[in-house]
């Protein structure tokens, strides 16, 4: 078999390999024989050679114009059009998504680079009035400086451009430390940014594992801010060593989201939205629906035409247009699913269908498994409070939307709830009283918009929103500026 090929860090402008001389390989999740390119497996030297390229370039990049800062981001938005297909193609190989789902991952990414680029003409600061005479007084952003961006592999355009594109317009330079399992997706973004002219250090790629390459840029004296995405453990790691070394974090972690079936719904719609919130990615997103809320009186309707549904849902290569589920990332995470799958049946819940992994013809090498979907699930359960990430859902019975919204917010997280109801009181009071940080009425719990703040609540993450234009706070201090031109000193709060 052919060697795959070699790609290499990008660090000050140059591609090099790790100081390590090893790489790792990525690999195909619907097809393990299918090797998509080998990659430098980074440590602490490579993260320190990152770190102190971009502390080089911070100066004349925080004094470059924010409107010139944000043209790099819109022309590497305008490649991302020219190559969305070649992209998409290779994400759904990398990745695993269907093509479809692929291609608005890639889209997401371009919407954001133009959304964000937009910002860069704007930055708004405040004026607000001085209480003394002659003064004038006004809010500018100022960039944190160095930032670590540490990123999952489930959106492998879409979220690394939630932050490298802020940050780049915010005036921070960059160590990017993409997830192990997408970094070929990691390296053409790299080089997209490179051919549209960014200055060498401004944003520098290191490839590796978490504890190897992630770790010591978390840890890195220099480094002054992480932006995190990924699981609630290694979060909460990233937060304590974050803590100990006084540098700003923004994390956006895990989830159990939720979506609420009321009587008066449109049960059509609300099977419709539960299939693709719950099996779309193979719920492998962070908005997934992995508990299903249904009022008792629509609770048969619902299930029945669930299954129905979920029971025509093709399962394989995501490359294949039928493919309506396509394989989860890699063997551990199919170990863990399945691990779950047993924990529910332990626990009493009924599998209803799927409850398998997947082994027959076309399934042999990749990491297959059934859409499943639970009855009978109840809040103690772990499969009831727990991200499992896979194509699990669970359906829970409730008789009042005040007992459904409590259902809803007993879990540590907060990211996205739905609820599908007619019914406008039901509307406000949900809207009112979900403790997530997205809320969707008559839609399904995924599919953000690139325009408004995206992060959860409680455990989800720690108070910062990507996306919108709360995404700059991530990478800016606020500046208090006050202008005396009295001529003479003069005292606040009334001191002669
Ligand atoms: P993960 O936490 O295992 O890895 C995320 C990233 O952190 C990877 O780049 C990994 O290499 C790195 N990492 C691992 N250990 C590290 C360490 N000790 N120090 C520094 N970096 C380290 O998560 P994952 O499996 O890649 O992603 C799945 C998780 O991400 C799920 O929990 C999902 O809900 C979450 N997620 C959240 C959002 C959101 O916006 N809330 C979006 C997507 C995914």
């Amino acid at each position: 078999m052919a060697k795959p090929k070699e790609y290499l860090n990008y660090i000050a402008g140059k591609w090099m390999p790790a100081r390590s001389g090893e790489f790792f390989e990525s690999e195909n999740p619907a097809d393990h024989t299918e090797v998509l390119g080998s990659f430098p497996r980074s440590n602490a030297e490579d993260v320190s050679e990152a770190v102190a390229a971009a502390k080089d370039a911070y100066q004349e990049w925080m004094r470059t114009p924010v409107p010139e800062r944000a043209d790099y981001v819109m022309r590497a938005g305008l490649i991302l059009e020219e190559r969305k297909e070649e992209l998409s193609e290779l994400m759904t190989r990398e990745m695993g998504k269907t093509l479809k789902e692929s291609r608005a991952d890639v889209q997401e990414g371009i919407d954001f680079c133009f959304y964000i680029a937009g910002e860069g003409r704007r930055f708004f600061g405040h004026t607000m009035p001085a209480e003394l005479r002659s003064k004038f007084s006004m809010t500018v952003r100022h960039p944190i400086g160095v930032v670590g961006l540490i990123t999952p592999w489930n959106f492998p355009i879409a979220i690394p451009l939630w932050k490298i594109g802020p940050a780049i317009v915010s005036g921070c330079t960059s160590i990017f430390k993409p997830a192990e399992d997408t970094p070929l997706l990691a390296t053409l973004l790299m080089e997209i940014f490179e051919s549209v002219g960014l200055p060498p250090g401004v944003l520098n790629l290191i490839h590796g594992y978490g504890e190897e390459a992630g770790a010591p840029l978390v840890s890195h004296p220099e480094v002054r801010g992480i932006s995190f995405t990924g699981s609630l453990e290694v979060g909460r790691q990233t937060a304590e060593i974050c803590a100990r070394l006084m540098k700003r974090c923004s994390l956006e972690l895990g989830s159990k989201n939720a979506l609420i079936v009321m009587p008066d719904a449109d049960v059509g719609l609300a099977v419709e939205a539960a299939a693709w919130g719950a099996f779309a990615t193979s719920g492998q997103r962070c908005t997934a629906t992995s508990r299903l809320i249904v009022h008792e009186d629509a609770r048969d309707p619902f299930t029945e035409a669930l299954l129905a549904r979920v029971s025509k849902m093709k399962v394989g290569s995501g490359l294949d247009p039928e493919v309506e589920l396509a394989p989860v990332i890699n063997e551990k995470q199919k170990h863990r699913v399945l691990e779950y799958i047993g924990i529910g049946k332990q626990e009493g819940a009924l599998v209803l269908t799927g409850g398998e992994e997947l082994t027959g013809p076309g399934y042999e090498n990749g990491n297959f498994i059934a859409p499943t979907v639970f009855s009978g699930m109840t809040s103690d359960m772990r499969i009831a409070q727990e991200e499992i990430f896979g194509p699990v859902t669970g359906i829970m019975s409730t008789s009042s939307l005040d007992e459904a919204i409590a259902i809803a917010n007993s879990t540590k997280y907060g990211l996205s709830c739905s609820i599908y109801t007619r019914d406008i009181t039901s509307t406000f009071k949900a809207i009112n009283e979900l403790e997530f940080g997205v809320v969707y009425i008559n839609a399904p719990t995924i599919g953000a918009e690139v325009q408004l703040p995206f992060g959860g609540m409680k455990s989800t993450g720690n108070g910062h929103r990507e996306a919108g234009p709360q995404s700059l706070d991530e990478f800016t201090e606020w500046k208090a500026v006050s202008v005396d031109f009295s001529g003479r000193i003069q005292k606040a709060q009334g001191i002669d």
